[in-house]
């Protein structure tokens, strides 16, 4: 990326000196890059789905003496503005992830607390494509942060798991600590993600089979929360996918002390 800098003349008049400050401004004009890409992708992405709502309406309109065609619009609207509300509420989730306060009152946080919330909120989807999600790993582990945000990453990495698996296939969500960071990984039998769309789908709007993606309900910014609570957490988030058999994502978080009362080796004294 080119330099960006801004030269002002800071001083004249000491016989034929001048002085220039030079400030480097690149990271924020980046910043504003950032925001501009991500307002024209917002619009295009909320127009698709109300110009389509607009089309469904008006065949409804000229419909109206065939039942049957009425419902089936009537179920694409539905489906539509199920779009349009969750689309909407990632947008308003991810600018408050970005927003100034972006942890707000740090606690600690449960991890299998965590994992047993997303099995709850993951089982009706997994159940309808007949997938197994089971869990397993270490118990007990504790890190520091906000519950809510942290199930939320959790849920989006199972979610997609599912959405990116074929019927009949198990997802797993594995605990454990490793170097003072707690790992949450989530595995998958799916489709897997080819080489070149690795280094991307973190991005927002990023979808390597956008049709797919559509299908599925996907926005494309699921993968960008996910990664903005990592980094809201001094923790990060990483792949590995093998192609049509199956990927894995990884959460990495500093671990939190577990109180002495929940460590046996303290608590005896030894
Ligand atoms: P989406 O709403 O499209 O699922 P995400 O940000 O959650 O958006 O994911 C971005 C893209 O990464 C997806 O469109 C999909 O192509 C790919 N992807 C994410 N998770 C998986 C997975 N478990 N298996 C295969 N592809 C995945």
């Amino acid at each position: 990326e080119p330099l960006a800098v801004r030269v002002r003349v800071a001083q004249v008049g000491f016989g034929d000196h001048v002085v220039l400050q030079i400030e480097d401004i690149t990271e924020a004009h980046r910043v504003q890059k950032v925001r501009r890409d991500f307002v024209a992708n917002v619009s295009h992405e909320l127009k698709t789905p109300v110009g389509a709502l607009q089309l469904l309406a008006e065949a409804v309109l000229d419909a109206t003496d065939d039942p049957e065609a009425v419902a089936r619009f009537a179920a694409r609207m539905t489906r539509e503005a199920s779009r349009l509300g969750t689309l909407i509420q990632e947008i308003i989730d991810l600018s408050r992830l970005q927003g100034a306060d972006p942890l707000p009152e740090p606690k600690p946080v449960y991890v299998d607390q965590v994992v047993s919330e997303v099995l709850d909120r993951t089982r009706m989807g997994a159940e309808s494509q007949d997938i197994v999600v089971v869990s397993g790993g270490e118990s007990g582990l504790v890190v520091r942060g906000n519950e809510a945000q942290l199930v939320t990453a959790v849920t989006n990495l199972v979610d997609n798991a599912i959405n990116y698996s074929p019927d009949h296939t198990r997802v797993a969500i594995g605990t454990r600590q490793r170097d003072g960071l707690v790992e949450i990984s989530v595995s998958d039998q799916g489709i897997g993600i080819g080489e070149t769309d690795l280094d991307r789908i973190f991005e927002r709007f990023y979808r390597a089979d956008p049709a797919r993606s559509r299908a599925t309900g996907g926005t494309g910014l699921g993968l960008a929360i996910v990664k903005h609570i990592a980094t809201n957490h001094g923790g990060s988030v990483d792949v590995w996918s093998v192609e049509g058999s199956g990927s894995t994502f990884t959460l990495r978080l500093p671990s939190a002390a577990r109180s002495a009362a929940d460590d046996p080796a303290v608590a005896d004294g030894s």
